[in-house]
């Protein structure tokens, strides 16, 4: 095998070159032109909850433990990564604080620089594992934090989540909240006659919290695959919802964010909407996925991966950069959810990583 020969875990002022590979260092830019500097780690398809429209509630194939990655793999890609130009790493699952190196994960991730600098390690997580766990992350060197709720009635989130677990989410939120991490985001899924009447109360839990709410359209990524376009709150619904309270001003400079976002009332405090399904933003996507068993996917809803784990494993002689850089030309110029063609991923949102 042509292996890469990084070094792992040690901080550096330089990029890590990648010999041998032609494009080593270049940025990574498909063939529209689009600029990867993102990448999205899952640490694991597991989780504390389940919530409907990402996990099914019994007779989750899991992946093979076998199959995840070491956090010396994650490190090993991670690298390489950065000196491409990947300039945030994004923790996320399944809930990535089930794991159990979670710490050292962030810590080994923090100390990566690329061409233009540090990278970023932001986590997307349920917070329910936060009040223990922040303190020692910080310190590792987590910069950012969204944090999931989609409703602030305990009853509706058991239902919703399958799990009575609302007390610990929102521990975890003040638990952010009290911290230093800003900005805070707050991810809610909005959905028709579960929590489409809570949308403002959300908003101002997330207000009261110092954080932005931001309104995420769902998406056809459940396990059980019952998406229904009928049952999703689109965004022009979340928007007329939330005018009926607050003034909304457009924040300028979106800059490719997958978030639209409003200041409240002239702000300071602001609201997000991701409309990934009625007004999707692949045109701008910077985004690369990487899952806890090691497959490189170039859009959430890809339905073809590229295989790392030989690569890592010593058993196909591609270098990371390669296989890295194969991802991103193969990358369509959309999802194509709204085309009668569109095929929902085998994987569910847990195991592709959000
Ligand atoms: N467990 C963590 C959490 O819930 O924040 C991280 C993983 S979760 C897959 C990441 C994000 O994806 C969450 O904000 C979740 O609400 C969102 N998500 C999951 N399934 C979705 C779907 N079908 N449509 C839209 N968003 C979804
Ligand atoms: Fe778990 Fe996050 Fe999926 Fe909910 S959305 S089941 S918290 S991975």
């Amino acid at each position: 095998m042509v292996g890469v020969p990084v070094v792992l875990g040690v901080r550096r002022s330089a990029p890590v070159p990648v010999p041998g590979a032609p494009d080593a260092g270049a940025a990574l830019v498909d063939g529209y032109g689009r600029v990867h500097r993102d990448l999205r780690i899952s640490l694991t398809d597991r989780c504390s909850l389940r919530c409907t429209y990402c996990m099914p509630e019994q007779g989750n194939e899991w992946l093979a433990r076998s199959s995840i990655l070491t956090t010396d793999e994650i490190v090993r890609v991670a690298e390489v990564a950065a000196a491409a130009g990947i300039t945030t790493f994004r923790l996320t699952g399944g809930e990535p604080l089930l794991r159990a190196d979670i710490a050292d994960v962030v810590s080994r991730l923090a100390r990566i620089t690329g061409p233009g600098g540090p990278v970023q390690v932001a986590m997307t997580t349920n917070g329910i594992r936060l009040p223990d766990l922040l303190p020692g992350l910080i310190a590792a060197g987590l910069a950012r934090l969204n944090i999931s709720i989609d409703t602030l009635d305990r009853d509706r989130f058991h239902r919703l989540t399958r799990r009575d677990r609302l007390d610990e989410v929102r521990a975890g939120i003040a638990a952010a909240a009290a911290s230093g991490l800003r900005p805070l985001k707050l991810n809610a899924v909005a959905m028709r006659g579960i929590n489409d009447d809570e949308l403002c109360d959300l908003v101002d839990y997330a207000v009261t919290h110092d954080a932005e709410l931001r309104f995420i359209e769902q998406m056809p990524l459940d396990a059980g695959h019952t998406w229904d376009r009928d049952a999703m709150v689109t965004r022009e619904e979340i928007l007329a919802t939330l005018a009926g309270r607050w003034d909304l001003t457009p924040v300028p400079g979106r800059h490719g964010a997958p978030a639209e976002r409003f200041l409240l009332d002239g702000g300071p405090a602001t609201v997000g909407v991701i409309a990934s399904v009625t007004a999707p933003f692949c045109g701008d996507c910077d985004r690369l996925r990487l899952t806890a068993d090691g497959q490189l996917r170039n859009c959430l809803f890809s339905t073809s991966e590229y295989d790392l784990l030989p690569t890592l494993r010593g058993t196909d002689s591609r270098t990371v950069d390669a296989v890295l850089r194969a991802c991103v030309r193969g990358k369509l110029p959309g999802h194509a959810i709204n085309d009668p063609s569109f095929l929902q991923p085998a994987r569910g949102m847990n195991a592709i990583g959000g």
